[in-house]
């Protein structure tokens, strides 16, 4: 069976039992500050669990792409060196949302693998949670129950709270779990040892394929657990483990979901995999692996959003994919670039099942290719660096932090990979050491914020439906339902949840509303300040900085009172202009530079639009203001708005909407179009009613973000006017500057031709001034003994022409000593000039001499034992200075 009917086969059989099959989740996390990527097929159904919303049905299943690299989850240590563990893998996983429970989780896990996949019963352990008596959760009596009556008791294992229990997190929804394991090993050696006892023990044979957990705690913040009203069932099956173990393989990367891939790259090295060159090259197979499995992490990370870059989640997609650059190139002698060739493989393999691969194919691979050379550019003389250093570490030794930042400021070695290379040589790195260094220089990137908040206060216990209603209205009357305090950073702010709201919460670029909550009472009304509003999973959180919060929710609470919800409309209107510029930047975007255009980032504030898109060459003066022509035709045709909600997801990607690659998309969607043969977009994004009331739109910068992708940013309506018109402003204030001249432009260029014309003719005249000077000079020599002084106060336009009257004449004068003062534009200026035969003979240092002259003039100066010069601030002291600088010889 091909991985791909595996996979087909698992979403049939759900969906014969009554299961909704949705499409995967994006990789990069969205909405939800715990996670940076998904590392679960239940991270996208996290809201369901935690009763912030609906599911579309109690019953879902589908197949999740997960990356555990990063966080609770990080296998990326095993990934290569084992042949089960991935960082990107598929999760293949079925839900019930308070609907069934363990007797039917469990009776058709085992019906799926044993009746439809026909594993072999007798290869099949499964766990059960022993009990924990100090969280007072007892043994799982009723899923022993339901396996020993399918499996027979000998293949149950106990398991404890690490294996057997799962928690979301420090807090919410928990409960035990059931796990499925598999003996994959030849008949000889399952005779030699039972299966049972290499459960959960590292064997590369016997491992776990699939954990049920059943959801029936909620752990609240004091550690205790409290029973959930309604249980709930998630699943989770490694999707190529399964293939293992249907294929018959004794390794995941054996199967054909990683064969073509391996063989690829194998061919390109001229190294077979698995089998034996001569002598059998163990580093060679774990770089395959490697390689074979990061390529895959990358290239979905990328595909749905998440650049390589400096931080973050963007860091995270760069360590892996440096950590495979660097495989290739010690153990596969990879010297060019490579990764990116394997891109059009996986975009044919999944095809059809995640076409996001495919659709983007040409921008993944560039993205990569340029990610591949520039660690390529220092890969060598980092490896050699670090060489040089295992060298001089003793055998077991650590490497020193300062030399891991230092392989890591320069080199661009991520402190895992110098880890990794250690470990290969039976070393350690000095991660205290790293830290520390980092640290120090880290000060100007400051650390993540880490927010500390406090449980929940539950205002009002009422079952309510969110609604949000700001698309129509900017008021409403609202209840709190529930709020918490947060510690930040800079001080502390409250997040209030209510149940309805006009407040459109960050999302898709369009940052939040600000505005207030209001309440009436005796004294009149009281409000607080909202400064933003935020999404945190499908909860809309209003975030509170006032400091008469307290005394607000006190005067809400004791009351019950409900509250007025009020946006900052002038802001959101400003804002909303931008948002709609942006859809129809996009769509004239498309047509001047292409259909490839596709979005990948987008930011909407009050200000300013700013949008990042796959585009490979500077966007020109020339396609800027044909983007801006469009758009502005656009404005002024005043195109209404047609706003369709609850579409469902197929019928608004047959009528040609656009959507974004890495968002995450519902069954039912909203549909914004303006004008169906220009402008149609999935956008949850706040709009005008009419083209018209953006009023203008004004390109302000054309940038590069990173490889393949550029960056406009752009002002509508009042803004892009007051820009404008500051500009002309200036102008206006030119033209009073020229008053009576017409044509500006070739006002200003005679002007710049006049000035060029004056500038040669003063350069003349001063030059011819300066020869006069020094004529004049010569005639002032005074004889000391063997030595020709001058000293005098001259007149010269520069500091520079004073130089070179004192190097004229040096080069006229035998034996010259010489102190120059001017004043030049106000300030004193001196020199002093020293026959190189004087300098020997009479030990005199024009340096030294200066200094002293410089003291009379409250300056300071320095320079050669030959020649020295000198300013300073008190122009009445320049003739004391000469006598003062004739003193060292006369
Ligand atoms: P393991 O102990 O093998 O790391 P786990 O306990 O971390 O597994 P779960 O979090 O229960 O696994 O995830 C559910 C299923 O996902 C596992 O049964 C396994 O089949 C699969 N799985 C987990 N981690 C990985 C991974 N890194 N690569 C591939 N499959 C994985
Ligand atoms: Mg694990």
């Amino acid at each position: 069976m091909t991985s791909r009917q595996i996979r087909q086969q698992f979403l049939d059989f759900f969906a014969s039992k009554g299961h909704l099959i949705v499409p995967s989740a994006p990789l990069v996390a969205k909405n939800d500050p715990t996670l940076m990527f998904n590392n679960s097929g239940m991270a996208q159904f996290k809201d369901f669990f935690l009763g912030n919303g609906t599911p579309p049905s109690k019953r879902i299943a589908d197949t999740q792409k997960c990356l555990r690299v990063s966080g609770k989850h990080n296998d990326l240590e095993d990934v290569g060196f084992d042949t089960y563990h991935h960082t990107m893998f598929e999760m293949l996983g079925n839900w019930s949302f308070g609907d069934y429970f363990k007797k039917e989780a469990l009776q058709w896990s085992w019906e799926l693998l044993t009746e439809v996949y026909k594993l072999p019963k007798d290869r099949i352990y499964v766990s059960v949670f022993e009990g924990n008596e100090k969280d007072g959760v007892p043994f799982d009596q009723e899923a022993w129950d339901i396996w020993s009556a399918m499996v027979g008791e000998d293949r149950i294992i106990l398991g404890n709270k690490k294996d057997n229990f799962w928690e979301m997190g420090d807090t919410g929804p928990c409960g035990p779990c059931s796990e499925i394991h598999i003996d994959l090993r030849n008949a000889d050696e399952v005779a030699a040892v039972s299966g049972k006892t290499l459960v959960n023990a590292d064997h590369p044979q016997v491992v776990e394929i699939w954990n049920n957990v059943f959801m029936q705690f909620e752990r609240m913040a004091d550690g205790s657990l409290v029973p959930l009203p309604s249980k709930h069932v998630d699943t989770g099956m490694g999707f190529e483990r399964l293939c293992m173990a249907i294929q018959g393989k004794q390794s995941n990367y054996d199967t054909d979901v990683f064969s073509n891939t391996i063989k690829f790259i194998g061919d390109k090295a001229g190294k077979t995999y698995g089998r034996s060159d001569e002598p059998f090259d163990k580093w060679a197979d774990i770089a395959l692996r490697v390689i074979s499995d990061h390529i895959r992490a990358i290239a979905f990370a990328i595909a749905d959003g998440q650049l390589p870059s400096n931080n973050k989640a963007g860091y995270v997609i760069r360590r892996i994919l440096r950590r495979a650059v660097r495989y290739g190139y010690t153990y596969l002698g990879f010297r060019e670039p490579f990764m990116n060739t394997i891109i059009p493989l996986l975009a044919d393999q999944f095809d059809g099942v995640f076409p996001e691969l495919k659709a983007q194919q040409d921008f993944i691979q560039r993205v990569i290719l340029e990610e591949e050379n520039s660690f390529l550019r220092t890969l060598e003389t980092g490896l050699k660096r670090l060489d040089d250093i295992i060298k001089i570490t003793p055998k077991n030794g650590s490497i020193d932090g300062n030399v891991v930042f230092e392989l890591s400021d320069t080199f661009g070695f991520p402190s895992d990979l110098t880890a990794l290379i250690a470990r290969e040589n039976g070393l350690s790195i000095d991660e205290e050491g790293f830290k520390t260094a980092l640290q120090a220089q880290k000060d100007r990137s400051r650390k993540d914020s880490s927010k500390e908040a406090t449980d929940w206060v539950i205002v009002s216990d009422e079952d309510f439906d969110f609604e949000f209603v700001g698309y129509d209205e900017f008021e409403t009357e609202a209840k709190i339902i529930k709020y918490r305090k947060v510690k930040t950073k800079t001080g502390e702010e409250y997040h209030i949840v209510l149940d309805k709201t006009p407040f459109y919460a960050e999302m898709g670029g369009q940052v939040g509303d600000s505005g207030q909550l209001s309440v009436i009472n005796e004294q009149g009304t009281v409000n607080i300040k909202i400064s933003d509003t935020k999404k945190e999973n499908d909860l809309f959180i209003h975030i509170s900085t006032d400091k008469n919060f307290e005394s607000f929710i006190q005067l809400i609470t004791n009351n019950q009172s409900p509250v007025t919800a009020q946006i900052d409309t002038s802001r959101r209107h400003r804002i909303t202009q931008n948002h709609t510029a942006t859809h129809l930047m996009l769509s004239a975007m498309r047509q001047v530079l292409g259909s490839h255009v596709s979005q990948k980032g987008s930011y909407q504030n009050e200000d300013i639009t700013r949008f990042d898109f796959a585009h490979f060459s500077k966007v020109t003066d020339e396609e800027l203001a044909q983007i801006e022509t469009i758009v502005n035709e656009k404005i002024r045709e005043n195109i209404k708005l047609d706003e369709k909600r609850n579409v469902p997801i197929q019928e608004a990607v047959n009528a040609g909407a656009t959507a974004t690659f890495g968002e995450k998309y519902g069954d039912f969607v909203r549909v914004i179009t303006f004008d169906p043969n220009f402008s149609v977009e999935l956008c949850g994004g706040t709009h005008v009613p009419a083209t018209g009331e953006i009023g203008m739109f004004k390109f302000a910068a054309e940038s590069s973000v990173s490889a393949g992708v550029r960056r406009v940013e752009a002002y509508t309506g009042e803004k892009a006017l007051s820009v404008i018109n500051e500009q002309l402003a200036v102008i206006n204030e030119i033209k009073e500057l020229f008053k009576g001249q017409s044509d500006l432009v070739k006002a200003v260029k005679t002007l710049q031709e006049e000035r060029n014309a004056l500038a040669k003719k003063i350069e003349v005249l001063e030059n011819e001034k300066l020869q006069e000077t020094k004529e004049r000079l010569f005639a002032k020599i005074i004889s000391v003994g063997d030595i020709n002084m001058i000293a005098e106060v001259v007149e010269v336009p520069s500091a520079d022409a004073l130089k070179q009257l004192a190097y004229e004449l040096k080069a006229k004068i035998g034996d010259l000593y010489c102190v120059l003062g001017a004043e030049i534009g106000g300030k004193p200026q001196l020199a002093v000039m020293i026959a190189d035969n004087l300098v020997e003979s009479k030990k005199l240092n024009a340096g030294q001499i200066i200094r002293e002259m410089a003291k009379e003039v409250k300056g300071g100066g320095g320079g050669q034992a030959f020649f020295a010069t000198a300013g300073g601030s008190d122009v009445s002291g320049l003739a004391k200075a000469v006598e003062k600088g004739k003193s060292f010889v006369a």
